[in-house]
């Protein structure tokens, strides 16, 4: 029984991965049950008269219509055929319209009376898939605040460079650092500090709306936003707006010289990138502006002079 092709069927069909065999040609061998009723469930051109298809024929259809990852797949099982490669191994998106999807495919060669077939397996990784897409989105976010982080910052700050560099577009940045935050701390305890800091990071999130927009937590105490494609007038106006919401909210710091509630200062640059200029430039400058708000006596916005 068991070396049966009925025992060996059974075995192949009760696989949840989807399964098909081809040969050298592409020309399909035997598919599983897992692999027929998804073609029947979704839809898909290759139902279950697989017989005499080719499933080579099937990936360059679809690439022909700009499927790339048909194409990667095309790619893939053809130098595994041609024995460049030993295996192939490939993660791709199968999106339907109610849920995300995710497959591995995997192409393995065997060998049987002289003959090479290759089969080629589909498994199922959405939920390792939606796992990893969950942290790398925590990875990005900081904690505390539930903004960007100073990474994922960096990263958007390089491809909005290089973005308004080919379009000659400026970018506007404004660090806000918090006035005497210490001394909330110290007259509070570090838990009201903690909430001073979400309410500040809501507040700043709303003026970083557009998708060429960005505020994230930079430091400890200290925010930052970049505003692409905005006149450098347009984002000092912003900047003001901020400090006057932030005092607004009354937040509590009697112990501050400047005011008895939370204030900030906010140092502004702008420039238009060039390949003169590295973008840390910019940061420098809207650093030197921010120290100059803080020395001229703080709760106020500043704007980088040459
Ligand atoms: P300045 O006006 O010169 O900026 O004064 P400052 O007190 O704001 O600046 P300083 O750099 O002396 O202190 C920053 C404070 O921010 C000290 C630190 O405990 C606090 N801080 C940094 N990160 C956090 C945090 O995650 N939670 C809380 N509660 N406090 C934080
Ligand atoms: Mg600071
Ligand atoms: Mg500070």
């Amino acid at each position: 029984m068991v070396q049966s092709y009925e025992f060996l069927k059974c075995v192949l069909d009760s696989i949840q991965d989807h399964i098909v065999v081809i040969d050298n040609t592409g020309e399909i061998q035997l598919v599983n049950r897992s692999w027929a009723s998804f073609g029947e469930e979704n839809a898909c051109t290759v139902k279950i008269d697989w017989q005499g298809m080719n499933y080579l024929d099937e990936c360059d259809k679809a690439a022909n219509k700009g499927d790339e990852f048909a194409q990667m797949a095309g790619a893939g099982i053809r130098s595994v055929i041609a024995g460049q490669e030993p295996a192939f191994y490939y993660e791709y998106p199968c999106h339907s319209p109610e849920e995300k999807r995710w497959f591995m495919m995997r192409v393995t060669p065997f060998e049987v009376t002289q003959h090479r077939y290759f089969v080629v397996a589909h498994q199922n990784i959405t939920e390792r898939k939606l796992a990893e897409k969950r942290v790398q989105a925590l990875a990005r976010m900081d904690g505390l605040t539930n903004v960007p982080n100073r990474r994922t910052f960096d990263e958007f700050f390089k491809s909005e460079w290089q973005r308004c560099l080919r379009l000659k577009k400026p970018i506007s940045l404004a660090i806000i650092d918090l006035d005497f935050f210490k001394l909330v701390n110290d007259t509070y305890g570090h838990q009201a500090g903690d909430d001073c800091l979400r309410q500040v990071a809501t507040l700043l999130s709303r003026y970083a709306k557009r998708p060429s927009d960005i505020c994230a937590r930079y430091g400890g105490e200290e925010f930052i936003i970049l505003w692409a494609d905005q006149p450098l007038d347009q984002a000092k106006r912003l900047s003001e707006d901020i400090l006057y919401e932030l005092g607004q909210l009354k937040i509590d710091n009697v112990s501050s010289s400047v005011a008895a509630y939370l204030t900030a200062s906010i140092g502004v640059a702008q420039m238009f990138p060039d390949h003169q200029n590295h973008m840390s430039v910019l940061l420098e400058r809207a650093d030197l502006a921010l120290y100059q708000a803080k020395d001229e006596g703080r709760n106020r916005v500043k704007l980088f002079a040459l």
